[in-house]
């Protein structure tokens, strides 16, 4: 039986956090879908297809491959196949809000099983919404995200600047 376990998450952008867990899935596991959910922020930074893209770019194992997906997890775990869901332990203050989520989806599909796992510890500080945040206050984020990522973001501030601008 193949192994697929599905990384769920909105990566707005994809940080060096994100792609350790998905190295690390990637060795346990026969397949990982990184599963980009749709519409979930109202304000994202990036679209879709940008983030998808992205993460295509920074994908760092052969049998990992980026997706999106919109309604309940469960449903597209079972849809694809999945016997696991993983997802990344940051600090404690991450615990309670994914045993909530990982007790309902086991609610919902009990075949699905959640399992998580922690980045190395120079990552177990790092979210999306930090480097976005240090990143427009004009902070380094080098080594924290993809070269690629850190050169969208620019051109992505640029671009807003000169929006602004011509308003
Ligand atoms: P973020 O929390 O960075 O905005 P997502 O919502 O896209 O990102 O997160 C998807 C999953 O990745 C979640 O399970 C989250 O806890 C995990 N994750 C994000 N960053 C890290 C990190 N630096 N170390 C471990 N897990 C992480």
């Amino acid at each position: 039986m193949t192994r697929r376990a599905i990384y769920p998450g909105s990566f707005d952008p994809i940080t060096m956090g994100h792609l350790d867990i998905i190295e690390r899935s990637a060795k346990l596991f026969d397949e990982v879908i990184v599963a980009v959910l749709l519409n979930v922020d109202k304000h994202p930074m990036f679209s879709t297809e940008e983030r998808v893209e992205m993460i295509e770019q920074a994908m760092p194992c052969g049998n990992a491959r980026v997706a999106t997906f919109e309604g309940l997890l469960v449903h597209y775990a079972v849809e694809q196949g999945a016997q696991v869901i993983v997802r990344g332990i940051r600090a404690v203050s991450d615990y309670e809000y994914e045993l909530q989520m990982a007790l309902m989806n086991r609610r919902l599909e009990p075949a699905v099983e959640t399992v998580f796992l922690m980045a190395a510890e120079a990552y177990s500080y790092l979210s999306s919404r930090l480097i976005k945040e240090v990143f427009k206050l004009g902070g380094s984020i080098t080594g924290l995200v993809p070269e690629l990522v850190e050169q969208r973001m620019r051109e992505k501030v640029k671009g807003q600047k000169g929006e602004r601008k011509r308003r």
